[in-house]
């Protein structure tokens, strides 16, 4: 028989899976807390279900957490692993911390199918989505590794600081892949993250990063609204046609009203707008203007990303003093603009630099070299 692996389900599912079993749904709260709170990975750690229980368990299900590969740190404090999702397929997870915050940038998918022209991800093709328990696993492990070793009746919950802070206090799904084309997998683990019996992040605390699938962006918000972050990169559709290619099923006109449309239900009051910024690509000052004009009513923020360059990419970085123009054009006609501060390059960990290892399904290359020839 096939066991089942816990760290799929979230709170409803694990009770369906109790129930399934003819155990009351009051195991699920208890076994949760076990798996993501205190990071047990074997049924005996769980002293609180009767023994009976504890031996059956491991009959019918398992916790099965992605295998670690290597962890790397960076100069900065920032922390890379890479996670061994199956045979030449790896996903990366970056931990960054700061003084007021600490985030998790977590992967949704091996490789992207989207194909970004300015994104290490997009250019390893696409392999599969990764499973909740592949994503959540993510978290399980970082927590895991940041607060030391599990034991069963340690005083501090699993994931604590020695000032009884959250180690991990924000997750974002800016890692590999694209989230919403991962939906059920990653709401599911996103309703983990939120849930008090595991990971109680509030839902500001939770941002999912899209680069725009209007369809799901309406079913996240009627389904689980966290916060929002956009991948715009583009103040027209004739340029992000070409830097974000599935602009072309989902241009700008529709982006945006999806994107009003989220803020009514949104946790925030505001979208994020994310732009990364390529040098004589889309940093000009009429890029700025056009940007105001496509956002002029929408309440939102703009988060200019360095872009974070990798072999053969063919594009370069803007130079900081006109990453530095733009935001203060963005400023001075009264919007938010925020330039994000590049951590961990020295182990490629930064935006757009998460490669792990792809094994491409999608046939891209020779997609590509078809449309060469
Ligand atoms: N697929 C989602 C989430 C993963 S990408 C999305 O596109 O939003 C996370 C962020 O990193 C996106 O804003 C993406 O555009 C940005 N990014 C990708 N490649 C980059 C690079 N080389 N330098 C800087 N940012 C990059
Ligand atoms: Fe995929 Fe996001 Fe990279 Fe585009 S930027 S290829 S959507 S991971």
């Amino acid at each position: 028989m096939n066991r089942v692996n816990l760290l799929d389900f979230d709170l409803p599912g694990l009770v369906a899976f109790f129930e399934s079993i003819g155990e009351k749904p009051f195991r699920a709260r208890q076994v949760l807390q076990w798996l993501h709170q205190r990071g047990a990975d074997d049924f005996e750690q769980m002293t609180d279900l009767a023994k009976s229980l504890r031996i059956r368990l491991p009959e019918v299900a398992e916790i099965r957490p992605p295998v670690l590969g290597h962890e790397q740190c960076s100069s900065d404090g920032t922390r890379k692993w890479l996670l061994e999702v199956g045979p030449n397929n790896r996903v990366e997870t970056v931990f960054i911390p700061e003084d007021d915050r600490g985030t998790l940038c977590v992967s949704s998918q091996v490789g992207c199918a989207l194909d970004c022209a300015f994104c290490s991800t997009g250019k390893q093709g696409f392999n599969r989505n990764l499973s909740a328990a592949e994503i959540i696993g993510q978290l399980w492990w970082a927590n895991r590794a940041l607060a030391n070793k599990v034991l069963a009746n340690q005083t501090l919950a699993h994931g604590f600081d020695s000032k009884n802070e959250r180690i991990i206090s924000n997750v974002v799904l800016m890692g590999m892949g694209e989230p919403l084309l991962n939906f059920e997998n990653t709401v599911t683990a996103v309703s983990l993250m939120l849930d008090d019996h595991a990971y109680g992040l509030s839902r500001r605390r939770v941002t999912i990063s899209t680069s725009g699938i209007v369809p799901a962006m309406d079913r996240l918000r009627e389904r689980l609204p966290v916060a929002l972050a956009v991948s715009l990169h583009a103040p027209n559709d004739a340029l992000r046609d070409q830097l974000v290619p599935v602009n072309r099923k989902y241009p700008l006109k529709e982006l945006m009203s999806a994107c009003k449309r989220y803020i009514v239900d949104g946790p925030r009051d505001f979208i994020t707008f994310e732009y990364v910024m390529l040098d004589g690509v889309n940093d000009q000052p009429e890029h700025v203007e056009q940007l105001l004009h496509l956002t002029r009513d929408i309440s939102c923020k703009f988060n200019l990303i360095p872009f974070n360059p990798f072999p053969n990419s063919g594009f370069k970085r803007s130079p900081s003093e006109r990453v530095r123009k733009f935001a203060s054009q963005l400023i001075e006609a009264g919007k938010v603009a925020t330039t994000r501060k590049t951590r961990g390059d020295d182990i490629d960990a930064a935006c757009g630099q998460l490669a792990g290892q792809v094994e491409d399904k999608s046939k891209r290359v020779i997609k590509r070299m078809e449309l060469a020839a």
